[in-house]
This record gives C-alpha cells, sequence and structure tokens, in this order.
C-alpha cells in the first residue's frame, strides 16, 4: 500500500511518500515560503539503497494549492519521480494539529469530519486552517482516493479529569473547550511503540516518559502504554521552555506586561509565541548555537541551558513520581536525539529516582541500539529517533485497512 503522508503548516508543506510494504520511503519533499514572493522547493525520490534524484530551486507558490500541484508534479516527473500518475497513491495521511473533544482516533475524512475539524479552528487558529485547506485541495484533485486525519492531540485523550482540567470556571470548559489537550502525541506513541520494543514487553504493558525535545518540546506520562499527562496543555505554549515559546509561567505576568508595555492580545500572543523561551534568555533559540555560546562563556547561554534541563528535570520528577513505576525514559526530536549534554543535564540528580545515565553511551547511542542508561540503572533511558510521518502512514493504513 502507498501512502502520501501530508504535514503542513501556515506556509509550509511537507510530505512523504511511504511504500508500507516494507515501510520504505519512496519519496519526500518540503514547499516553503507559500504566499512569498519567492518560495522553495526541495524533493528527494530515493530507492532502497539511498536517493537517486534530489533537486532544490525557487519557485513562486502563491498559495497552498499551488504548492500542492507542485508536489505532485515532482512525485510523478516521468524521469524523476517515484510514481507514474497520483492513481498509484491508495491513501493520503494528513496530520491534524488539533483535533479537540471530537477526535481520538485516526479517522476517514467525509463531510461531516471536514465540519467537526472546522470547528476546531478557535482552539488552534495558527495551524488548523491550513490543515484543513490542504485536505480540501487533495479531495478536490483526488476524489477517489481516501482521505485519513491523523491528530496531535488524539493521543492523550487517555488523560485523566484530574490531570486535563484547569481550575478555572468551569464553563469555560464546557462552552468554550478550556482544557488541556496536549501535542505531540503522534511523536510520543511512535516512541512508545518503539521503546517497547526495545524493552521487549508488549505496548499495554509499558510505563514511559517520553521527552520529545525540539524546537517545540514536551514530556508525556505514558501508564500501561497510554498517555496519563503531558506537559502541553490546551494549546502548545504549555510546559517546557522552548524554542521562542515560555512554557510555563505564571498568568499574572501576562497581565502585569499587558498593561505596563499597554499591549494587545496580538502583541502579547507574538512575544509568547516568537519572542520568549530560550530565544528571550539568550537570543537565540538553536541548541547548537547556545551550546557553543556557553562553552566560550557567554552567562545567559549558560543560564539558557540550566533552565531549559531544569525545567526538563522538573516534568521528569514530577511524571516518575505519578506513574509510581517507570520502565523507561526516552529522548527524542531535534535536541533529545543530539544534544548528550541536555540529556545528561536533564538526568541530572534522577539517581535516587533509579536513572543512572552511562556517560559513554550518551556521547554514542547509536553504538548501543539507542541505549544510554547505565547496566545497573532500574529505569532504562533511550534516544530513540522519531519519525512522525511512519506514524501517520501506519495509522492511515489501518484506517484504510478497516474500510474492507
Ligand atoms: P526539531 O524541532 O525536532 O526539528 O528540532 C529542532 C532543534 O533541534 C533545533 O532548533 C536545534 O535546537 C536542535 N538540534 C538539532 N540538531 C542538534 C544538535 N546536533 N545538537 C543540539 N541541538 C540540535
Amino acid at each position: 500500500m502507498r501512502i502520501l503522508v501530508v504535514n503542513c503548516g501556515s506556509s509550509s508543506l511537507k510530505y512523504q511518500l511511504l511504500d508500507m510494504d516494507g515501510e520504505r520511503i519512496m519519496a519526500s519533499g518540503l514547499m516553503e515560503r507559500i504566499g512569498e514572493p519567492i518560495g522553495r522547493v526541495s524533493h528527494r525520490t530515493q530507492t532502497a539503497s539511498g536517493p537517486i534524484h534530489q533537486v532544490t530551486f525557487e519557485r513562486t507558490m502563491t498559495n497552498h494549492r499551488a504548492a500542492f500541484r507542485e508536489a505532485i508534479r515532482q512525485l510523478t516527473a516521468s524521469a524523476t519521480g517515484a510514481i507514474a500518475g497520483p492513481e498509484e497513491i491508495d491513501a493520503v495521511g494528513h496530520r491534524v494539529v488539533h483535533g479537540g473533544e471530537a477526535f481520538r482516533e485516526p479517522t476517514l475524512v467525509d463531510p461531516a469530519v471536514l465540519d467537526a475539524i472546522e470547528k476546531t479552528i478557535p482552539l488552534a487558529p495558527l495551524h488548523n486552517p491550513a490543515n484543513l485547506m490542504v485536505i480540501n485541495i487533495a479531495r478536490e484533485l483526488f476524489p477517489y482516493i481516501p482521505q485519513v486525519v491523523v491528530f496531535d492531540t488524539a493521543f492523550h485523550h487517555t488523560i485523566p479529569p484530574h490531570a486535563r482540567h484547569y481550575a478555572l470556571p468551569w464553563s469555560y470548559y464546557e462552552e468554550l473547550g478550556v482544557r488541556r489537550y496536549g501535542f505531540h502525541g503522534i511523536s510520543h506513541r511512535y516512541v512508545a511503540r518503539e521503546a517497547a520494543r526495545r524493552l521487549d514487553l508488549p505496548l499495554k504493558s509499558v510505563n514511559l516518559i517520553t521527552a520529545h525535545l525540539g524546537n517545540g518540546a514536551s514530556i508525556c506520562a505514558i501508564r500501561d502504554g497510554a498517555s496519563v499527562d503531558t506537559s502541553m496543555g490546551m494549546t502548545p505554549l504549555q510546559g517546557l521552555i522552548m524554542g521562542t515559546r515560555a512554557g510555563d509561567l505564571d498568568p499574572g505576568v501576562m497581565m502585569y506586561i499587558a498593561r505596563r508595555l499597554n499591549m494587545s492580545v496580538d502583541q502579547l500572543e507574538e512575544v509568547l509565541q516568537n519572542e520568549s523561551g530560550l530565544k528571550g534568555i539568550c537570543g537565540m533559540n538553536d541548541m547548537r548555537d547556545i551550546q557553543k555560546a556557553a562553552e566560550s562563556g557567554n552567562e545567559r547561554a549558560r543560564l539558557a541551558l540550566d533552565m531549559f534541563a531544569h525545567r526538563c528535570r522538573h516534568y521528569i520528577g514530577a511524571y516518575a513520581f505519578e506513574l509510581g513505576r517507570v520502565d523507561a525514559l526516552i529522548f527524542t526530536a531535534g535536541i533529545g536525539e543530539n544534544d548528550a549534554h541536555i540529556r545528561a543535564a536533564c538526568c541530572g540528580g534522577l539517581a535516587p529516582l533509579g536513572l543512572e545515565l552511562d556517560p559513554f553511551k550518551n556521547q554514542a547511542p547509536e553504538d548501543h541500539h539507542g541505549e544510554i542508561s547505565a547496566a545497573g540503572s532500574r529505569i532504562k533511558a533511550y534516544v530513540i529517533p522519531t519519525n512522525e510521518e511512519l506514524e501517520i502512514a501506519r495509522q492511515t493504513v489501518k484506517v484504510v485497512g478497516s474500510l474492507g
């Protein structure tokens, strides 16, 4: 079965074509700066033995429709495409950021589903409109191909009420949907399954703490294979310190800043989304730059690293206590997969909980099947590269397979 996975942002569109007999990537690409005067197209067609064709060029793409058409053009180009035509695609799997209360599972798209996604837009105004637009374009271009939506919030629907709700007037939940939803669910689910495989245990019996540390970052507590708590909230602004997002804050700070600087809600949101987090602390949001700056004596960069790790430890400790028994701690995403210093700092002081890193394994996890914990550590620790596209494709296959 050939699955086209589509993951789009407000000005970008990422895609991957997978042959699910063997879970092989046939082609992948990224369209950037959609709607800007000059956009950028990157595409790669590959075989099992490596890339066979790779292009990067500039092209104006006035909207997501133009970007999607360009992706199809690349996928089906006569000499270099992975397939002869769109009829060779069996299903399209779309990542949708927010599924609200309605969506707990990957779902086959029909008009009622589209209506329900439309209703979630107020909860995710920056993400869901672009997701919805591309689903509509795909339906229009390929009315005969099943489309499946896979939600980043769905994995967290098992979070129990005491961890799900905010202590606000109850009507805000009932009337406005204000509650914790959690994000990065596709990634947390993928690495949880991989971790269970490495532990040689059924997913349904593992307790894990999964740390997705990328430009966006969240930690998830998993009991018996199901999410029971996560650091992100109603929006992806809550929880860990991120590249440009502050994470947890005293809500009083926001009122204070807004009053003192006479800021509108939109201006405040811009600061919280794009000017805070690591960037707010030290002016840089790429962990590689921050590490280099800290090594050369930049004190604010050092502080940013210490604050980032402190917040991670705070959640790891809380979730270890909440779970009672933890089989493994998993690091994933750009920082989690690549930054041994941050991993070590996140695990510092966790020996009383039963977690000890092996400093040598932590420097080269790939040489140890991803394991970075010391031989006697009661809680194992692993680095597991995430693969959201593969998880979306797997879930799409499950939905399409169940159609009979
Ligand atoms: P992601 O959002 O998962 O793509 O992660 C992106 C972030 O990962 C970047 O902003 C970097 O901060 C971080 N990153 C990527 N590679 C490395 C690396 N080799 N060392 C440290 N951080 C890295």
